[in-house]
């Protein structure tokens, strides 16, 4: 919707923002496509907390020398299941495009194949890496941490990152169905959104500097978010901890704290990716079974299935309504 606070921005113009910015920043040619189809991709979607809301921290990292512009990802595929992609210290959208392919190969040749990509920052939704397995029908799942934000449960201390998990499933001739969360209760990008627009947030999101629950998001950024559904979403973020850090041997949440130097961009850390194959695990008939799920869960009141939002939107290719300010800012960075 329209406000004074917005302003109508047609997805070619944020792409060319996005490209513009990035090369101004002294990112190369390949670095500045992918991250600019990356935040392209968001706006499409409306996953508006992981577009061009990220420009500022994109390139907050790349002034202070924290993250490589010019990263040439490199693969490893000594094991056939295993790819490891060592992103040289620059941001994901890169590292993901050089090793996805790899990964689908070896899942649809071997049943089941892992991704590991470390040295890497990752500033984006995860739903694009798992939607291109889904795609080449695959189930996906991916995960990565961040830095301390969140407090396991019963703590008041920030521990685990906000720690997002995307898991895609694939549904030919149909959209894939695909869930991608923060496993805190809100992403910590759209706490910082309903910041800048002052607006509350629901209770039960975070605790603010004196340990007590909050509804102001500007007191939970200077406190702790809360994992979501208590212990249970807290056992969650420790698992995608174990996955993406003890799996990669890349940072936890806490060694990247220690490391980052809090220049408004995402930390250093290590992204698991999965792809198993229905059609070589529960082979002939897969599909079949699947739809029949589907419908079911479908056909019951007042369901709508995860990633059918960011779909429907991917079919309006009107503007997009962006805040004002925050375009004037990226255009002042380029
Ligand atoms: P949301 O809580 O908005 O949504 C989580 C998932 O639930 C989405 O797949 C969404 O589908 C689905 N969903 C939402 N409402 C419903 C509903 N009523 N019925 C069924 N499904 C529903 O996401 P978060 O705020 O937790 O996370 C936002 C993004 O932040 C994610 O893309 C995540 O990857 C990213 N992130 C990235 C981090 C990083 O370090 N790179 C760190 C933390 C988060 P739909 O999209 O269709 O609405």
């Amino acid at each position: 919707m329209a406000s004074p606070k917005t302003r109508a921005v047609s997805l070619t113009e944020i792409e060319t923002l996005a490209l513009t910015v990035f090369r101004a920043q002294g990112c190369d040619e390949g670095n500045t496509t992918a991250l600019a189809r990356t935040v392209t991709a968001a706006e499409r979607d409306g996953s508006v907390s992981h577009g061009l809301f990220r420009v500022p921290g994109y390139v907050a990292s790349l002034r202070s020398g924290k993250v490589n512009g010019s990263a040439k990802p490199k693969i490893n595929h000594d094991l056939a299941s295993v790819i490891s992609v060592d992103g040289d210290m620059g941001y994901a959208p890169l590292a993901l495009e050089t090793g996805l392919p790899v990964l689908a190969d070896a899942a649809l040749k071997n049943g089941i194949a892992v991704m590991r990509v470390v040295n890497n920052f990752h500033f984006a939704a995860l739903w694009p890496e798992t939607e291109y397995l889904a795609e080449r029908g695959l189930m996906g799942l991916a995960c990565t941490a961040f830095k301390p934000t969140v407090a396991p449960a019963g703590a008041k201390e920030a521990f685990f990152g906000t720690n997002p998990l995307s898991f895609a499933w694939p549904r030919p001739g149909q959209t894939p169905l695909v869930f991608d969360m923060a496993t805190s209760t809100l992403a910590k990008g759209d706490v910082q959104i309903a910041a800048r627009d002052g607006h509350d947030v629901p209770e039960g999101t975070g605790l603010g500097p004196d340990g007590q629950p909050t509804n102001d998001p500007a007191e939970i950024l200077k406190g702790v978010l809360l994992p979501f559904g208590g212990y249970k979403g807290s056992a969650i973020a420790m698992m995608v901890e174990l996955l993406c850090a003890g799996m990669t041997g890349d940072y936890f949440s806490f060694e990247a704290g220690v490391h980052d130097n809090n220049d408004g961009g995402p930390a250093k850390g290590g992204e698991l990716v999965i792809a198993i194959s229905p059609q070589l695990v529960a082979g002939e008939g897969w599909q079949k079974h699947c739809a029949g799920f589907f419908d079911a869960i479908s056909g019951l009141d007042g369901i709508r299935l995860p990633g059918d939002r960011r779909h429907k939107n991917r079919l309006d290719t009107g503007p997009r309504h962006i805040n004002a300010e925050l375009i004037n800012r990226i255009k002042d960075l380029c």
